[in-house]
């Protein structure tokens, strides 16, 4: 139990991602690169595709959407709201994936 609930500490700890709405067109990339499943594509009228909507509670902060967006339109926040610095985790994701 104890473990548990450490666990849910430490992934509270983390960046979560956020969309730039503004930015977004909709393709639907983050949705298939994200391993949890926590990102869905919402009708908000604002394009033709629709905006991705990134569901908090289940984001891993994994970074992958944020890497993959071809519109830089994920940002990845601190829990102190800060934004997390891109080249840091673009580097981290490209070693994950065996580029660098
Ligand atoms: S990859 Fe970027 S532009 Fe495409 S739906 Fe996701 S947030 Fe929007
Ligand atoms: S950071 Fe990872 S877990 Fe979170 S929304 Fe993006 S791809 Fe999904």
């Amino acid at each position: 139990m104890e473990g548990i609930l450490d666990t849910e500490k430490s992934v509270k700890k983390k960046a979560v991602a956020e969309i730039r709405t503004e930015l977004c067109t909709g393709c639907g990339i983050c949705v298939s690169v994200c391993p949890v499943s926590c990102i869905d594509i919402l009708n908000t009228g604002l394009n033709f595709n629709g905006s991705a909507h990134v569901n908090r509670e289940l984001c891993t902060g994994c970074n992958f959407c944020a890497v993959d967006c071809p519109w830089e339109a994920i940002v990845m926040v601190n829990p102190d709201g800060s934004e997390k610095v891109f080249d840091i985790y673009s580097k981290q994701v490209k070693k994950m994936r065996g580029y660098a």
